[in-house]
């Protein structure tokens, strides 16, 4: 349960103050009767979208909330980078939700496809887990032709990356035309699979994200479209 003035200011409504006078205006209703008071205790389940308006909309919905996106390129994954980020894909509102969404680890700006994000913390870790091994396929475009070893490489678990210490685990190469091939790793290093590419001296020149765990792209997504996962896609990650 949780008090309908804190509930609405955490999704960014405004101030308590604020979503206290939305209520005194009889804008905020429960299955549709009017709330009367801020204070009121309020179940928070998944439903509530379907159950509550605001100005006469379906309330956004609580936490925790998990989305599915189609991450478009040019876009970044962080609030500190420069540049337009995923995030300003987003209503604007959401910016102010407590606890807020973050990126379930992060695609570069020339990188498109899948991204997840939450405000589910031990989601979160659960999926970056080094222990988790949640697989993260790639579909790669190369600038040369593939030479035949990098798929041997790539699986030895002895592959360094430049200024790295610790060898990469195996990674699966299945190449999919001369300079296209699909990627899927395990873990989440800086730029992995440009790396990757760099140190058998190839570079990529595309890189799309096609497939968490057995989570595919959802097809109904176009790049910048994003929506809540359900519950049979959160269950495919692991
Ligand atoms: N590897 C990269 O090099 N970039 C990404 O965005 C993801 C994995």
């Amino acid at each position: 349960m949780a008090r309908l003035d804190r509930l609405l200011a955490n999704l960014g409504y405004g101030s308590r103050r604020e979503v206290a006078d939305l209520v005194r205006h009889k804008q905020v209703e429960l299955d549709g009767v009017v709330l009367k008071d801020a204070g009121a205790r309020i179940a928070v389940t998944p439903d509530l979208p379907e159950r509550m308006t605001v100005v006469g909309k379906p309330v956004d919905p609580p936490a925790p909330l998990t989305l599915v996106m189609h991450k478009p390129l040019g876009v970044v994954c962080s609030h500190k980078e420069a540049g337009a980020s995923v995030y300003e894909l987003l209503p604007r509102r959401w910016r102010a939700r407590m606890p807020a969404l973050s990126t379930i680890g992060r695609l570069d700006k020339d990188t498109s496809g899948l991204l997840l994000l939450t405000d589910d913390g031990p989601f979160l870790h659960r999926v970056i887990a080094p222990k988790s091994h949640v697989a993260k396929r790639y579909i790669v475009s190369l600038d040369r032709p593939l030479e035949g070893h990098e798929a041997a490489a790539f699986a030895s678990g002895t592959l360094m990356l430049e200024s790295e210490t610790e060898p990469l685990a195996p990674a699966v190469l299945e190449p999919r035309g001369p300079k296209e091939a699909a990627l899927t790793i395990t873990e989440g290093r800086y730029h992995q699979v440009r790396r990757m590419f760099a140190a058998v001296g190839n570079h990529v020149v595309g890189l799309k994200r096609d497939r968490i765990g057995a989570l595919d792209l959802p097809a109904d997504l176009e790049p910048g479209a994003w929506r809540r996962i359900t519950p049979e896609e959160q269950a495919a990650i692991f």
